[in-house]
């Protein structure tokens, strides 16, 4: 009996009790490794002395002040933090409590800008499919995911949305990389002019997409193509970093790799590590200048925004990823975690693309390698992998829809940062045996 109203009522949950490094502990006294550090949150797993040492300092100062009357030393300090590290001129940061609200923020953001310039036309927003960028309803208007949608389809907002860059599935036989990066880029140019570039405000995209599609990088070229056209068009590029920020990509920002500045970059699940719930919008001088002395204001806010204790927790996880040397880690065991899967998962004939960057790594299952025809959605593959991946002591991020957004299973692997060859050779080899056993079940 649970007085919750729990995600899946139907489904029983074991009870979390404890976790320590990369492993999570249940009540019934089993342990798992967090393969995917939940939905990608944990950078330093369970139980960082340096963290909790900071958030029981802060604790111990205050419960709360509200950033209408106070600001405080933690939210400054991480204010600092992120902006002389973010890809952009003269940042400002704005502060939530997760990846919705961060989402909201910035579309109010980029609303409030072209209203503060005299361009209040500039209404539309365009995304891509096969996205997430929340479930509060301005978030979910902008996500390209067919099914968080379906409920609520009526009472979206309206959001326009172009293809995403997905080489595995998208890119023609004939072409290459980066004249596939080009294409798809493209088709951001010719949505704003349909659109009429007048009435766009921005184009939201994650740098690499996180659960929807699983773990999938933009072709060689892609985002410098779509910063030249938002650029052209005064259209705002707003990069969606909630998943795949913070190092999980194995740089602070996943857009560094890219090379191109955004006006936007949202961020949270591992800004506090799952520590402290906590979000941060990071905005542009440009776009702060423009709100601070035009006519508008920006009218915003949320009661937690600031924590006190949740940004000296994110402070202390960002400042601990440094100390330590976590995104050379990270980016270092990469392919050590890839070839272990290939060699682990490949032998079970249902791999149709491993993919990814640093600890975000995709793995599309697929019915027939060859012709990358996926699984009947009614198999619901992905979500039987997640089931024998816990009875295997290991967990993963199931997802579905990637071809179209109805066909296609995949799995997120995304371990903390901390993550070690061993603990990779684990995952890989746990994961072999929860696909075999779930093989022979769909035989
Ligand atoms: N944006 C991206 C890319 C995400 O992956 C998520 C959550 O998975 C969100 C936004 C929403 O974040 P939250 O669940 O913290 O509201």
């Amino acid at each position: 009996m649970t007085s919750i109203f729990h995600r899946s009522p139907t489904s029983s949950l074991p009870t979390a009790i404890g976790g320590q490094g990369v492993w999570l502990e249940s009540s019934d006294g089993r342990r798992y490794l967090d393969a995917s550090g939940g939905a990608a949150v944990s950078a330093l797993g369970h139980g960082h002395p340096k963290v909790i040492e900071a958030i029981c300092e802060q604790a111990s100062k205050m419960a709360y002040a509200h950033t209408a009357f106070f600001t405080n030393e933690p939210s400054e300090k991480l204010a600092e933090f992120l902006a002389v590290r973010a890809p952009m001129d003269a940042p400002k940061v704005l502060f939530c409590s997760g990846g919705s609200e961060a989402t909201e923020t910035s579309l109010k953001l980029a609303r409030a800008y072209h209203v503060s310039r005299g361009e209040p036309s500039r209404s539309v927003f365009i995304a891509r499919n096969q996205s997430y960028h929340g479930a509060t309803l301005g978030a979910l208007s902008v996500s390209g995911n067919p099914g968080r949608r379906a409920p609520y389809l009526d009472i979206l907002g309206p959001c326009r949305f172009i293809q995403p860059c997905y080489a595995y599935r998208h890119q023609f036989a004939d072409e290459t990389p980066e004249a596939y990066g080009k294409r798809a880029a493209d088709s951001l140019e010719a949505e704003i002019l349909t659109a009429g570039p007048e009435n766009v405000a921005a184009f939201i995209a994650e740098p690499v997409v996180g659960a929807t599609l699983g773990a999938v990088a933009a072709a060689p070229g892609y985002f410098t193509r779509i910063s030249e056209i938002c650029k052209k068009y005064g259209v705002l590029f707003i990069a969606d970093e909630v998943m795949c920020g913070m190092g999980r990509t194995g740089t602070l920002f996943a857009v560094e790799q890219e090379s191109v500045q955004p006006d936007i970059i949202t961020m949270a699940k591992g800004l506090g590590g799952g520590y402290q719930p906590i979000g941060a919008v990071v905005t542009s001088g440009e776009i702060y200048d423009a709100i601070v002395s035009g006519p508008g204001y920006f009218e915003h806010g949320h009661t937690y925004i600031g924590h006190a204790t949740a940004c000296a927790a994110a402070l202390a996880v960002q400042q601990t990823i440094e100390d330590e040397g976590l995104l050379a880690h990270v980016r270092s065991l990469h392919p050590v975690l890839v070839d272990l899967l290939r060699q682990a998962l490949e032998p079970t004939g249902m791999i149709g693309d491993i993919r990814g960057r640093g600890f975000l790594i995709g793995v599309e299952l697929v019915r027939d390698p060859v012709t990358k025809s996926p699984f009947a959605p009614e198999m619901k593959v992905s979500k039987t992998v997640k089931k024998a991946a816990m009875a295997e002591g290991l967990m993963v991020y199931p997802n579905s829809g990637c071809v179209d957004g109805r066909n296609g299973d995949h799995i997120l692997i995304a371990p903390p940062y901390i993550s070690q060859t061993s603990d990779l050779e684990q995952i890989a080899d746990r994961l072999s045996r929860a696909l075999a056993s779930v093989l022979t079940e769909t035989e």
